[in-house]
């Protein structure tokens, strides 16, 4: 990274009312185990600087992967002649105050640095997992992967910010595939994703995890089928973090309801005169942008515009307060946002998107959420999703469920699936586990933008009983 940004962009050459530069360097390490064999060890560095320009109201960018001054010049000079070029087309006159001077730093909480382990040691841990998931001979195929995240990002501006950010990540996934014939069952950890370093891979779901996944993807061969019909439905924290993601992050980007961003299933049901009025669901419903979560996803202090983060409600006792927008779509929008604006990479503008989106834990146990169903499903770990570009109806297939018989577990069903549209399913929240059921989960790939910007993401849901949900059964 450079020693000194701040100096490097006071010696910038322009005519901007305001200039930033954010760099970014970011080290992924993705190591991958197939049915006991090494697969893959690659490492890959991406560097490089973005520079933001206000010019007579209008922001503008250009990065460069070229570090020297004269690249970082060339980079300036663009994005100057490019919002000289737009501003007579603005959509709104932004000002300098838009970009308020900030200074801070934040650092993911590590025990054991990345720098302390060579891949060998993570390949050989995943090669265990794979060895352990074959259960059986109908165990066909066992996959297991870690993704090592190493970010760096400096934001230096003209109106005097310096922010520096570390962020360290390790996401895994195991996943076992059973045969039987015609029927093929596959059974996985979901794909658990938390900011620390290497001690992840030993708390993370590997070994202790690998022969139960195995075991329960040969289970599923013989499982009955999900029946269909209208039920009570216990969804685990590995299926519900991404209905939160998908009916409720990212129908509450503010770009999306500004109509900006359409790409990805975009637009969304929400109207800017919603905030502080819909009730999106059930009063048991309490969701928070919180990006001071330890060890979380997406836990940062500062978005790519330099906006200080702090934990609000988007959704408060149901009622919908707040947008997933930074600080330029909150000025549009004239609503409550977050600092959410936020760029994959160094070679994009930041945009509005989700970070740390969390539903908060209720007070009832898993027993006694389970005891209190008659008739229901309890589903665990997503496998495919779908919904539509308003973000209204939608359909989910997980991979394993349990029946639940007069509030007790009973049989294992293959191919669960259900489908609702997203007021009324919120609004059918009937319970939600405490703190005991609560678990930190994100995803390394939250697309949004074009050209597409991939980004991590962060969920903290606990398990939760919704009721009168249409269930169905078929494959997954
Ligand atoms: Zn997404």
């Amino acid at each position: 990274m450079s020693r000194n940004l701040t100096q490097r962009l006071n010696t910038l050459r322009h005519q901007a009312d305001w200039i930033g530069v954010r760099e970014v360097k970011e080290t992924i390490k993705y190591c991958k185990a197939r049915n006991g064999k090494f697969e893959q060890n690659t490492t890959t560095v991406d560097h490089g600087l973005m520079v933001e320009v206000l010019v007579d109201g209008q922001f503008a960018y250009c990065g460069t992967d070229n570090l020297s001054e004269q690249s970082l010049q060339e980079a300036c000079d663009k994005a100057v002649h490019l919002a000289k070029c737009m501003s007579s087309w603005g959509i709104y006159p932004y000002t300098s105050n838009h970009r308020p001077k900030a200074i801070g730093q934040y650092y993911s909480s590590t025990k054991t640095p990345f720098e302390n382990v060579n891949g060998g040691d993570i390949i050989r841990i995943l090669v265990d997992a794979t060895e352990k998931m074959k259960v059986s001979d109908k165990i066909v195929n066992c996959m297991a992967h870690a993704i090592l995240v190493e970010q760096d990002i400096m934001l230096v501006s003209s109106a005097g910010s310096n922010i520096q950010q570390q962020i360290r990540s390790v996401a895994s996934q195991l996943m076992a595939t059973a045969q039987d014939g015609t029927e093929i069952q596959t059974r996985s950890t979901g794909i658990p994703s938390q900011q620390g370093g290497l001690e992840l891979l030993e708390k993370m779901p590997l070994i202790q995890e690998a022969e139960r996944i195995g075991r329960e993807a040969l289970e599923l061969l013989n499982a009955e089928p999900c029946p269909s019909g209208s039920f009570d439905l216990v969804l685990a924290p590995d299926q519900l973090y991404l209905q939160v993601h998908e009916s409720i992050g990212h129908p509450l980007e503010l770009d999306r309801i500004l109509g900006d961003e359409r790409n990805y299933a975009g637009w969304s049901f929400v109207q800017l005169s919603d905030f502080g009025h819909l009730q999106y669901g059930s009063p048991l419903l309490n969701v928070t942008f919180d990006p001071t979560v330890l060890g979380e996803y997406a836990s940062y202090a500062f978005d790519d515009t330099g906006l200080a983060a702090t934990r609000q409600y988007l959704i408060k006792e149901g009622k919908l307060l707040r947008g997933l927008g930074g600080i330029d779509s909150q000025e549009r929008a004239g609503v409550p946002g977050v600092a959410s604006t936020r760029a994959s990479s160094w070679n994009r503008p930041p945009i509005d998107r989700m970070a740390n989106v969390n539903l908060e834990p209720g007070e009832t146990s898993f027993n006694d959420m389970i005891a209190n169903v008659e008739r229901g499903v309890y589903m665990m770990t997503n496998s495919s999703w779908s919904i539509d570009d308003y973000r209204r109806k939608f359909q989910f297939g997980c991979e394993y469920a349990k029946l639940i018989e007069d509030g007790k577990l009973t049989k294992t069903l293959r191919n669960p699936n259900y489908r609702g549209t997203t007021s009324t399913f919120w609004k059918n929240l009937k319970k939600v586990g405490d703190i005991s059921t609560f678990e930190i989960l994100g995803s390394p790939y939250c697309g949004k933008g074009e050209p597409n910007q991939a980004i991590r993401v962060g969920h903290a849901v606990p398990t939760c009983l919704f009721e009168n949900i249409d269930v169905f059964g078929g494959s997954s």
